[in-house]
């Protein structure tokens, strides 16, 4: 395993990161058993960031990986969310912020967290978000109950104002820096590195469309772009290729993301996953790849309140 440094923080992450909302049954139905098998073996392979929400499975990813993490917690880096806990249903105020952490330290059954972060910003109001939610978090910080604070979010330009006018120390991105859309590069990171946020980058695997399966049926990404992922998917395939482990090695050759988080809850992809870690992508492979991309090469979807997104947003498919 590779490790590097979260921003300013002290905590050294492996370069891939456990993303545990599979767990929950995010993308279908999984064994239990085999679950905790995947998060025991990630531990035993060097992963040591976790990162999960109230929000997965309505408590059920929490509660599984508390379980699977007993006599195990003093290895890694534990990472949950607070504000959102159903589709619909949020919540970022500071009392919200506090009731959140208590519950869900029980579920996950330990007494502190090392990154707390309100998650999925774009639903929520950015004032409220900037005067109220992340001083929550600072509180929770200042008092020792979490290690560090941050936010999670897709539009880049929200989450780059948000880093640039509150004390966070991480912030999560998902699906904005992948084979299917790097826009993170410019948007964000510049304004990460010169304020010193550490940056966990999300769902390499852009939510499954990378992969040989394909999309859950909840993707919001438009059709073109599920499409284009599955004749990238059969162009790798035809070629003794897989694009899951291209996209994980395009991910994992991004230095300024000090983690990046693939979910996991299944033995052989966690196996795989790890084996991703130190290599490269393949020129030739990417090359093919990135010419099927490219008519949809960062494309990106209205996420969350229509004022947050960022410009030439497309609306979400589901
Ligand atoms: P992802 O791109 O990591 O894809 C996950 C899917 O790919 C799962 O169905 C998994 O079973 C499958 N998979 C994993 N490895 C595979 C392999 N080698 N071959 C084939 N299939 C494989 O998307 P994700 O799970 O949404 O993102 C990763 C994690 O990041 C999440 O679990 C979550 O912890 C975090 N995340 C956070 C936010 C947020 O805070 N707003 C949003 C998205 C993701």
């Amino acid at each position: 395993m590779i490790y590097r440094t979260l921003g300013k923080t002290e905590l050294d992450v492996s370069i891939l990161g456990f993303g545990a909302s599979p767990l929950g049954h995010e993308f279908g139905t999984i064994d239990e058993a085999e679950g905790t098998r995947a998060v025991h073996l990630a531990i035993d392979m060097g992963i040591n960031y976790f990162d999960v929400s109230p929000y997965y499975g309505r408590t059920l990813a929490e509660e599984r990986l508390g379980t699977a993490l007993k006599g195990k917690r003093q290895q890694i880096l534990l990472a949950t969310k607070t504000g959102r806990y159903d589709t619909d249903r949020f919540d970022f105020s500071a009392e919200g912020v506090v009731t959140s952490l208590e519950e869900s330290l029980k579920r996950l059954k330990t007494d502190y967290l090392d990154v707390f972060q309100a998650h999925d910003i774009e639903f929520g109001n950015k004032a409220q978000i900037i005067g109220e939610t992340v001083p929550a978090l600072l509180r929770l910080k200042e008092q020792g109950k979490v290690r560090f604070v941050g936010v999670t979010g897709y539009p880049l330009g929200l989450l780059k104002e948000v880093a640039e006018s509150t004390g966070i120390d991480m912030l999560l991105s998902y699906c904005r820096y992948n084979l299917m859309d790097t826009a993170l590069a410019q948007v964000l990171m510049p304004a990460l590195r010169r304020r010193g946020i550490g940056l966990v980058n999300a769902s390499p695997l852009h939510m499954r469309v990378l992969t040989v399966k394909g999309a859950p049926e909840w993707h919001p990404a438009p059709e073109a772009v599920l499409e284009a992922g599955s004749r990238a998917a059969d162009w790798c395939t035809r070629r003794g290729a897989d694009i899951s482990q291209l996209a994980l090695q395009f991910a994992l050759n991004y230095p300024p993301a000090a983690t990046t988080l693939v979910g996991m809850s299944k033995v052989p992809h966690v196996e795989r996953n790890v084996q991703a870690v130190g290599t490269r992508p393949d020129p030739e492979l990417l090359r093919g790849v990135q010419e099927i991309i490219k008519p949809v090469a960062n494309t990106c979807w209205v996420m969350g309140r229509p004022e947050h997104s960022d410009p030439g947003a497309v609306p979400a498919r589901a």
